[in-house]
């Protein structure tokens, strides 16, 4: 196993023959292929390594970066980490013994999917830089047309891997964009921009901000933390891993097969406090109130961070070093609502007023509305936003009705707050699998999800969700337009697994035929 830190891995380069031509080349035909995956991230390769070892080669993975690792590639904030331990947080058929940490940091994830392509030869597949415009269904050919930013293809089936987490959220701050400071993402971290002795503004007190707020702390003159609810933080486990333990697992992987299993189980125990008693979250309640007072001497700071919201309602976050920085005399933890920005200025609800020469969005994703629903048109040229309205719905998180030919990887009601969504991921690729070889088996050319079945799915998660935490009453971005909980899975992780272990053809419309070309 190479080491595994992201500047000694060799970046994946795009083949420079697998450029297609423009696309609005006139005259240009697309390229046929049998399989579009959308994304490069753990699902889109994931998706991909499995394709091939289940003998399929005619696929490309359409990705609009620069490299393979989604969320790991672009998420290069300082402090940026797993929050579930890594020997869960990776593919149960690529184990990594040489994790440095029982929670990695980004850059040994991302050096990680890297590797993960390399080893499965999926570098022929790869069509990096290439952005999906625009997939429209042909009824006739039984075919997507799935246009790039660098060409066009002709694909049988679309895997929809663009990943919950990938699309930025600006907040909608009147003047926001007037900004005349300095503003990014901190999923768009700008390395070029120096904070060193500036007056900062972080807006948003999520997963993200608590990881990268403790690094940016030191650096600047002034730091204004603008909180809209404080969120629940529990003690953080990780630690170095020793030499004997990666020793040990390069020599008997068995024992790291052992270790994940127990965490897989442990972290299972948690859906006992969130979905089946939520009673029991009174004791992590109480664990993240000592942590907090522990850290926290001022009461009125500490009054000020203490959440009102049911443990676990919004995702739990972990951090040891979050509290610490907000004590530091050089931040100010601001939970007066932002009414506006003037100038270089962040005006409160209160009249006063922040001046600032740099503004760090810590403001999440477009979760869910993501933009790819309005890139999608299925039946009768219809878009995926129109079908779904306000609130997206899947059978099992995958299909959708009006897209036939189409499966999504972490589609609605996949999500989790308590484990690994690579556990999700691998349960649908699994699912994928089976209905490929389905398709295979008995020449079937079309296959749609029938909307009944996606309703009565619906209506069971719906119902599952009640009495859950995550329906006790906060707003948080698991709830879409209409406030339904769309975003996570309301049950114990091996359920959807026994769920998603065979392609259950009933709950389809499957046409048979030969797909014509388009
Ligand atoms: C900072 C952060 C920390 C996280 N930590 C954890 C954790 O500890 N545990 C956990 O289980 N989950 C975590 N997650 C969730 C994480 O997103 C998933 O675990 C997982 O990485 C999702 O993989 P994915 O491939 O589905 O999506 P992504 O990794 O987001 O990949 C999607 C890919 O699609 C590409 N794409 C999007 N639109 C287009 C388009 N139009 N054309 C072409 N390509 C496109 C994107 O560029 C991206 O590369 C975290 C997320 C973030 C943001």
């Amino acid at each position: 196993m190479p080491d595994s830190t992201a500047d000694t891995v060799r970046v994946v380069p795009e083949d420079p023959s697998a450029s297609a031509p423009a696309a609005h080349d006139a005259g240009v035909e697309p390229r046929l292929v049998r399989i579009a995956i959308v994304g490069g991230g753990f699902s889109g390769i994931g998706m991909a390594i499995r394709l091939k070892q289940a003998g399929i080669e005619d696929f490309v993975v359409l990705e609009r970066a620069g490299d393979v690792g989604g969320t790991w590639a672009a998420n290069t904030y300082p402090g940026c980490q797993c929050d579930v331990p890594s020997h869960l947080y990776s593919f149960s058929f690529e184990p990594n013994p040489s994790w440095t940490h029982t929670y990695s940091r980004q850059g040994e994830i991302w050096a990680y999917l890297r590797r993960c392509a390399q080893r499965h030869n999926l570098h022929p597949h790869l069509r990096l830089g290439h952005e999906l415009t625009a997939a429209t269904w042909d009824e006739q050919a039984s075919r997507w047309l799935v246009e790039t930013s660098r060409g066009s293809f002709s694909a049988q089936l679309v895997i929809d891997a663009t990943g919950p987490l990938s699309q930025p959220a600006r907040p909608a701050i009147r003047g926001l964009h007037r900004f005349e400071g300095k503003i990014f993402h901190s999923a768009e971290w700008d390395h070029e921009h120096d904070l060193e002795g500036e007056r900062v503004a972080v807006i948003g007190t999520g997963a993200s901000a608590i990881q990268f707020v403790p690094h940016v702390q030191p650096q600047v003159a002034r730091l204004h933390l603008f909180q809209r609810t404080p969120p629940w933080i529990m003690p953080h486990t990780d630690r170095p891993t020793s030499s004997f333990e990666r020793r040990l697992y390069r020599r008997l992987p068995v024992a790291q097969k052992i270790v994940r299993a127990a965490v897989y189980w442990t972290r299972e125990s948690y859906v006992l406090g969130f979905a089946k008693r939520p009673a029991l979250g009174r004791g992590a309640e109480r664990i993240s109130g000592i942590h907090l007072r522990r850290q926290v001497r001022d009461p009125e700071l500490r009054r000020r961070l203490q959440p009102h919201f049911r443990l676990g309602c919004k995702r739990v976050l972990l951090s040891n070093d979050f509290y610490p920085a907000l004590t530091k005399p050089n931040v100010e933890l601001v939970t007066d609502r932002i009414v506006g920005v003037e100038g270089r200025e962040i005006v409160l609800d209160d009249g006063s007023r922040r001046e600032v020469d740099t503004i760090i969005l810590g403001t999440g994703f477009h979760v869910t509305d993501p933009p790819t629903a309005r890139l999608v048109r299925g039946i009768g040229g219809r878009t995926l936003a129109e079908m779904a309205g306000r609130s997206p719905r899947a059978y099992l998180g995958t299909a959708m009705a009006g897209l036939p030919n189409v499966f999504k990887i972490i589609g609605p009601n996949t999500g989790l707050g308590h484990t690994s969504m690579v556990y999700m991921i691998e349960s649908q690729l699994e699912y994928v699998i089976d209905a490929i070889r389905t398709m295979d088996a008995r020449g079937i050319a079309r296959i749609e999800v029938r909307p009944e079945a996606v309703e009565a799915y619906n209506d069971e998660i719906q119902a599952m969700m009640q009495g859950t935490v995550w329906t006790s009453g906060c707003q948080s971005w698991y709830l879409d337009a209409e406030g339904r909980n769309t975003t996570l899975w309301p049950d114990f992780t091996f359920r959807f697994r026994e769920r998603t272990r065979h392609f259950d053809a009933d709950s389809y419309e499957l046409r048979v035929g030969a797909a014509v070309p388009a």
